[in-house]
């Protein structure tokens, strides 16, 4: 009978209806509901649908109109010359299809020359210049009448409100992309979250929001910009200059005062189309807007002409789009994974979706703030972003297709890993486990630290080594080091009977240490070198210092509540404990006299001092020694709270940095002698404590 079957006609009503709703949300309200590849994928499902059965194609069908409705409550703008889309290809096969179409279109010439620029993600609109002067300004709306937005446009900073030209032409529309910068977007949401407005999905709907405002004045404090890309209606009056392609209208526009892009480019051939959109691509991180592709337009108007229209686009154009930055998925699970430093990250493990050119199957969820923010749960329906190279990211939740019964995320209490307490700082957005020396994610990091140079100094054991140490099981916690025998070592690829000799010299030498060394090489989450040093030197011992309280820790020099909690923390995990047993017990040893004597009372007391560049005699270690041992701390950065700069031959930006900061630069010599110098302000500074 030829009748289209009934579960495809009832598919292309739901279509129609869906299309329109989305539609709506997207012209009419400034406000998508989905990404623009989701649109696009159920409008590729309806023009197939209809290609197949042409009969099930209306004239009211979404694949036959362009964008939306005007808002009811703008005036009314009929446009002369239909405001029409754009078609769409996807790939390099479409390019070369675009090309074969145009040149079978204009009689089977051999080859056509192409304007290639970029394709503008903001919003049409079209600006009408009667004798060089902006008279009316108007959005696409369904392409036959748009919204009349001239007071708002003239709010615009870079469109002409008068053409430079002498004899303008008496009548000239030109048209172009309204749109935000993402700095300007990034900016205007922030203003928005302030003061309690809704924000802005993206740059596009912020720009056509702030365009289609009732109040002028709200656009004139939106920061929006516009790039001429066509024409509409011309008709020369007194004018003169005779414009025959699209490359010459761009150039002319230019000497007008019409803003234009500079990244155009022609071609005779599809390559060569191609090759701009390859450089568009690699340029399109650096660009300060969003482009979503680029267009190829036949440069000769005669030739236009000839082409003409489809229903919604014309033949002789087309845009050429960039893989989707935004799709959406199902979350199938969030896992937690914790990173190398003991930080736990939520992980959206995803429906594989292909998104910004690759499939992605997993998503940062970033910390636990970020996931309740969201409300990101398993089961729901999410819009996921890979842009560039950046980590892909769940970016929001469609609410709507939320399965029943779901339940909101929360933060396991102990590491998935290692089973140790899961901490979360005040202040801090990340959660971390708190068993630095058994949990096999932080292990290697742990180890490198621990056998590091100012810590346990262990030469010989690097980066590859431990790699392979903890590979093969042989090492799980620093204490393992102690109880390696040359024969194990030689079980390991490509270790020489020399080498493994070596590195149970280096590890038996690394036995004989000193306390604050140690509390360093265990690597407590806050505990630098300096801390270390006045924990040893306030405590004289280990075991005082894993029986203080927060309260005794405080009492530390420079300690405050965020390291004391931290030290605290680590002395009560049993298993951090049971490690610096087994430490002791396989012979690592220190002096430990009790409570040391406070260092002198020298001007170096109490001071922070940063080193850079190359002392002439003392090497960097000997000077940080010097420094802790005189009661001084050492940083390394330059900040307002450095005392002291001591700066070598080809010191860097920190000495630049402590100029800047007007922070006092002292060479070697200088240094030797504050070293030995009486504390003068030390009187002064007792007083102010009190
Ligand atoms: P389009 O954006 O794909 O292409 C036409 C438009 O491109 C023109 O109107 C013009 O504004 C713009 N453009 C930018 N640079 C240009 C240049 N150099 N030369 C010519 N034109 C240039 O088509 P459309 O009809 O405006 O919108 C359809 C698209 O909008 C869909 O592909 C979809 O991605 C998106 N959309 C999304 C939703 C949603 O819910 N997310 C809803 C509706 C539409």
């Amino acid at each position: 009978m030829g009748s289209p079957d009934s579960s495809s006609a009832r598919r292309v009503r739901e279509l129609h209806v869906e299309l329109e709703r989305l539609n709506r949300a997207y012209y009419e309200l400034d406000e998508p509901l989905v990404p623009d590849a989701e649109y696009d994928r159920l409008f590729r499902e309806l023009e197939a649908l209809e290609a197949a059965m042409p009969e099930l194609r209306t004239a009211d069908s979404p694949t036959q109109r362009v964008g939306g409705a005007a808002r009811s409550d703008l005036p009314e703008v009929r446009h002369k010359v239909a405001m029409l889309s754009l078609g769409n290809a996807f790939s390099e096969a479409d390019i070369v299809n675009f090309d074969r179409r145009v040149r079978e279109g204009l009689d089977g010439l051999e080859s056509v020359v192409y304007a290639a620029e970029l394709k503008f993600d903001g919003l049409a609109i079209s600006l009408i210049y009667e004798k060089g002067v902006l008279v009316q300004a108007a959005t696409r709306g369904d392409g036959n009448v748009g919204e009349d937005v001239t007071p708002n446009a003239r709010t615009i900073g870079s469109i002409p409100l008068r053409l430079k030209c002498e004899k303008p032409p008496q009548l000239l529309e030109v048209r172009g992309e309204a749109l935000m910068f993402r700095s300007d977007f990034e900016h205007l949401n922030r203003r928005q979250r302030e003061a309690n407005e809704r924000e802005f999905v993206n740059p596009r709907n912020a720009a056509a929001g702030s365009l289609r405002q009732l109040d002028a004045r709200v656009t004139g404090h939106r920061p929006l910009r516009f790039f001429a890309y066509g024409m509409g209606q011309f008709e020369a009056g007194a004018h003169e200059r005779e414009i025959t392609a699209h490359h010459e209208l761009l150039d002319w526009y230019g000497e007008l005062g019409v803003p234009v892009n500079s990244l155009r480019a022609l071609s005779d051939s599809p390559q060569g189309l191609l090759d701009f959109y390859q450089r568009v691509q690699h340029a399109r991180p650096t660009l300060p807007y969003d482009i979503d592709g680029v267009v190829y337009k036949v440069d000769s108007f005669a030739l236009q002409r000839q082409l003409g229209f489809v229903s919604r686009a014309p033949r002789f154009a087309i845009a050429h789009k960039f893989p989707a930055e935004e799709a959406l998925t199902v979350v199938e699970a969030i896992d937690v994974q914790v990173g190398r430093t003991g930080a736990l990250t939520p992980v959206a493990k995803l429906k594989p979706v292909f998104v910004g050119g690759v499939t992605v199957t997993n998503a940062t969820l970033h910390n636990e703030d970020e996931v309740h923010r969201k409300d990101v749960r398993e089961g729901d329906t999410v819009v996921v972003r890979r842009a560039g190279d950046v980590i892909p990211e769940v970016v929001s939740v469609l609410l709507e297709r939320r399965v029943a019964g779901s339940t909101a995320f929360v933060m396991p209490r102990v590491c998935p890993v290692c089973g140790s307490e899961v901490v979360r700082l005040p202040g801090e957005a990340v959660a971390r486990c708190s068993g630095e020396l058994v949990c096999s994610a932080q292990r290697k990091q742990a180890l490198l630290h621990f056998v590091s140079r100012r810590a346990m100094d262990i030469e010989g054991v690097g980066d590859k080594l431990v790699e392979q140490l903890v590979e093969a099981k042989m090492v799980e916690s620093p204490a393992d080091l102690f109880t390696l025998t040359p024969a194990d070592l030689l079980k390991l690829p490509r270790m020489a009977e020399k080498s493994a000799a070596n590195v149970i010299a280096s590890i038996a030498k690394a036995r004989n240490t000193t306390l604050e060394r140690f509390l360093f090489a265990l690597g407590i989450r806050q505990v630098g070198e300096s801390t270390a040093h006045d924990l040893a030197v306030h405590f004289g011992s280990l075991a005082a210092i894993l029986a203080a309280g927060e309260e005794e820790l405080l009492e530390v020099r420079d300690i405050g509540p965020v390291v004391a909690a931290s030290i605290r923390r680590f002395s009560l995990e049993p298993r951090n404990r049971d490690v610096i047993d087994r430490l002791k017990a396989g012979g690592v040893t220190w002096s430990e006299g009790g409570k040391r004597a406070q260092p002198s009372q020298g001007a170096a007391r109490g001071r922070t001092f940063v080193l850079t560049g190359t002392l002439p005699t003392l090497s960097r270690d000997e000077a940080r020694e010097r420094i802790l041992a005189a009661g001084g701390r050492v940083s390394t950065s330059v900040s307002n709270k450095t005392d002291f700069v001591i700066a070598g031959e080809s010191a860097g930006s920190k000495l630049e940095e402590a100029k800047r900061l007007n922070i006092a630069i002292i060479d070697e010599p200088a240094f030797l002698a504050l070293l030995h110098a009486p504390d003068a302000s030390s009187d002064e500074r007792q007083k102010g404590s009190k």
